[in-house]
């Protein structure tokens, strides 16, 4: 379920228990899946957007070889959480969904065959933008459009869009010093579960402004490009398609890649030392832990 790009995908990230005699967080290895053998099916699931960025993927009597592991076996713990990390930490730099980028990875989307130029602002083979596009550029297509429809001189808005900018600056500056660190091979412990929660913030921020610049408008959604079309000349409104498919888009990245509790819990748990959820999964082997049958 939930996965990202797995229509896409030449391999996939299988986590696998492994031993079940160990506690849960130590009995899990980490694949690498090969997605075109027998036994892979890739249903894409709709969203309400009207995209379909995330599948079911059914697995049945398909081969994970040995040589496949990656990490260790029983290591895949570990392996998850610095796919996470670097997941959380793309996310919040700016990285939007992990199927929104202008180009997709992999040998089936055919974008490996296309020139680089051809994904910049304006190149021939460009996709309709999609929610990604939005998340970077909100402030400046909110502002645009509170000035186009007259509600920049409501107080309100201002202010929100000045909530936008500063929030956004600081996500950018907790990025370039993170960067900056990492070259000199620093660290700053739980940067990426904050950049990650921010990410969250800023979007739902950009959400209720943008609903309110439209105001009923809002309230209409474009689920093709020639629906687009056709609702931005009514409204005479460019940006009306991308702040709503945003506004529905905007409940998704502060689940994925780990809820923004989880991302709390990480920080009062693994930065700031606070005691941990009182819990038996860390001692007891997996075979013996409660769960349904
Ligand atoms: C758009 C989208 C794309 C996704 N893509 C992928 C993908 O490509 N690959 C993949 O593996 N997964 C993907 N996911 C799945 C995603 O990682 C999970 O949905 C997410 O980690 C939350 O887990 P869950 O759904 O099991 O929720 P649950 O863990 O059941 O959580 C339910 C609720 O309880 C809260 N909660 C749970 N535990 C705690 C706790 N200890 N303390 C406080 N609150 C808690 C949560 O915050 C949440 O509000 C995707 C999800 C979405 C929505």
């Amino acid at each position: 379920m939930w996965t990202s790009a797995g229509q896409v995908a030449d391999l996939g990230m299988l986590l696998a228990r492994t031993d079940p005699d160990v506690p849960k967080h130590q009995g899990i290895s980490y694949f690498a899946l090969d997605m075109h053998q027998p036994g892979i099916e890739v249903r894409p699931l709709k969203e309400m957007t009207g995209r379909a960025l995330f599948n079911e993927v059914f697995i049945t009597d398909a081969r994970a070889t040995a040589d496949a592991v990656i990490g260790g076996l029983n290591n895949g713990w570990a392996v998850a959480n610095t796919t996470l990390a670097y997941e959380r930490s793309g996310l919040g730099a700016g990285g939007g969904s992990a199927a929104g980028g202008a180009a997709t990875p992999g040998t089936v989307a055919g974008d490996l065959e296309r020139r680089a130029g051809d994904f910049v602002r304006g190149g021939s083979q460009r996709r309709p933008a999609g929610p990604g596009a939005m998340l970077g550029a909100s402030e400046k297509v909110l502002t645009e459009l509170a000035r186009a429809n007259g509600m920049i001189a409501d107080p309100t808005v201002r202010q929100d869009l000045v909530r936008l900018h500063v929030l956004n600056q600081i996500a950018r500056f907790m990025n370039l010093r993170q960067k900056a660190l990492r070259s000199t091979g620093g660290d700053i412990p739980g940067l990426g579960n904050m950049a990650k929660l921010s990410m969250s913030e800023i979007l739902r921020l950009s959400r209720d402004l943008g609903l309110r610049i439209l105001g009923p408008y809002g309230t209409l959604h474009a689920y093709s490009p020639d629906e687009r079309k056709r609702l931005e000349e009514a409204t005479r409104m460019p940006m009306a398609a991308m702040v709503t498919e945003l506004a529905l888009f905007t409940q998704g990245p502060s689940i994925y890649g780990g809820t923004d509790e989880i991302q709390h819990n990480i920080l009062g748990e693994r930065v700031l030392g606070l005691p941990k959820e009182p819990s038996n999964d860390r001692s007891t082997p997996f075979k013996d832990l409660a769960r349904n049958r």
